[in-house]
């Protein structure tokens, strides 16, 4: 086994980590921390440390670590048969048996599923699709796609720029134009205090029929969201804002994508947010939870609607011009049947809902009165508490302040729990996986009173 010590110099001479501050990561001010297994909630390191895993990976390990039946599976796959790909009618037993297991779960209105690899490719595909779609219809205009400040669909080009969060932005040129944002569903930022829910879901409804009347409906391909918002600060919508929303897309004929890449497969409590909701989405973005992570793979869940006309479009032109070699790869769609499998026996959404409620009523219950506690909230097994400088004066804190890392680095240091600094800077967010306990939960609930009082 390589000594710590080499491996870090390794890590810092040769890998080059996302998401990272790359200058302090070289000049040794990012803490290194190799994984090397992990089991139900926990994770351990090199050093020996045992962790309480609060954010499940990046909100991916929904089914928790070491699930040996998943395990094997993959296993028996790659014995078996580690890679054919799905061009032109090929598929494996497991590629289509997750196709059936995903549609069976997935809205009745929807038709069929494409897989890719990562949540961002997958909306890469679904904005491909979308505006196939409308070149199909003969409405080679209708190409804009809305999405929301605070939304987050991926890095890549395209999905990078849906991605309402300026870091994801800034210094990379992105292709902005084909997209607008829309204000975030955002009730505890509404602009006027004096506002209800209510009041404020009509107020979002009311922008984006402005945005879509100044840019001209004929002009506007989709409207992408996520049915709670995730990265932009885990922000469950306000009551009544998909009904309004999906109202003025529809009045518009705008294309709904939902992006359930955190949402799809039980993290709200029902087996899709849109469920959760009563949305009725044209595309679903799936990723994450569709295998818990044991292996890269993410789907495009199309509706009839959407479906009718790809064919329409084949017909007319040939063959759709758009696959990855990976894509529906056969190991990952073993880990996502045994995983989708899992998550039935063991009634994980049922838990998610349960225990994710349960954490969400204890963490507020703790932490709602603390002056620098401006909100606690959540849905299902996501929760957030949202940091202020002056409750009363509604004073927020700058990213600069860094109050979510150091909490966040308080919680890690004291309890040996990892929940996720949420990029904006002031909002800790959790999202462990299903299996977590409520005595888990209490333990968090805990450990993060003490990790804030520290702090703040
Ligand atoms: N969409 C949402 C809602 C996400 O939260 C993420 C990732 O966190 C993505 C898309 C991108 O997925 P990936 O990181 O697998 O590309």
């Amino acid at each position: 086994m390589l000594r710590n010590d080499q491996l870090e110099q390794w890590d810092r001479d040769n890998f080059f980590h996302p998401s990272t501050h790359l200058a302090e990561f070289a000049r040794g001010n990012v803490p290194q921390r190799v994984v090397t297994g992990g089991s139900g909630c926990h994770i351990e390191d090199r050093d020996g440390n045992r962790l309480l895993d609060a954010f499940a990976g990046l909100y991916c390990v929904n089914v928790g670590y070491g699930r040996s039946d998943i395990a094997d599976a993959i296993a028996d796959q790659a014995k078996e048969l580690a890679y054919y790909h799905s061009y032109v009618g090929h598929g494996t037993e497991a590629s289509i048996t997750l196709a059936k297991m995903v549609l069976d779960r997935a809205p009745d209105h929807m038709s069929k599923v494409y897989f890719g690899l990562s949540g961002s490719d997958a909306n890469e595909t679904n904005i491909k699709l979308v505006w196939y779609f409308n070149n199909i219809l003969g409405r080679p205009e209708k190409k804009k796609i809305i999405s929301r400040w605070r939304g987050y669909h991926g890095s890549g080009l395209m999905t990078g720029s849906l991605t309402g969060l300026e870091l994801f932005h800034k210094k990379f040129d992105l292709p902005l134009t084909q997209v607008i944002h829309t204000e975030a569903p955002y009730y505890f930022r509404r602009p006027d205090l004096d506002m209800t829910e209510e009041q404020f879901t009509a107020h979002c409804a009311a922008e984006l029929e402005a945005l879509i009347e100044r840019e001209g409906a004929d002009t506007i391909a989709a409207f992408i969201g996520e049915p709670v918002l995730g990265t932009g600060g885990i922000v469950p919508p306000p009551a009544g804002y998909w009904q309004a929303i999906q109202a003025v897309l529809d009045k518009h004929d705008i294309l709904l994508i939902a992006d359930e890449v955190v949402t799809g497969f039980g993290r709200l409590g029902t087996m899709f947010g849109s469920d959760h909701f009563g949305m009725r989405p044209d595309i679903i973005t799936i990723a994450k939870g569709l295998t818990s992570a044991y292996a890269p793979l993410s789907g495009s869940i199309v509706s009839d609607k959407v479906w009718k006309v790809l064919e329409q479009g084949t017909d007319e032109n040939g063959p759709i011009g758009h696959g990855w070699t990976y894509s529906a790869h056969p190991i990952g769609a073993a880990a996502g049947v045994a995983n989708l499998k899992l998550i039935d026996e063991l009634d994980l959404v049922t838990k998610a809902g349960d225990v994710g409620g349960y954490l969400n009523k204890t963490m507020s219950e703790a932490l709602s009165d603390h002056t620098h506690v401006g909100e606690v909230r959540g849905e299902g097994m996501l929760c957030a508490v949202e940091f202020v400088k002056d409750r009363d004066s509604r004073t927020f804190y700058d990213a600069a302040d860094k109050i979510g890392p150091q909490i966040a680095a308080a919680l890690l240091e004291q309890s040996n729990i990892i929940a996720r600094a949420m990029p904006q800077g002031d909002i800790l967010g959790f999202a462990p996986p299903f299996c977590l306990t409520k005595q888990e939960a209490d333990g968090i609930v805990a450990a993060t009173k003490r990790a804030v009082t520290s702090v703040l």
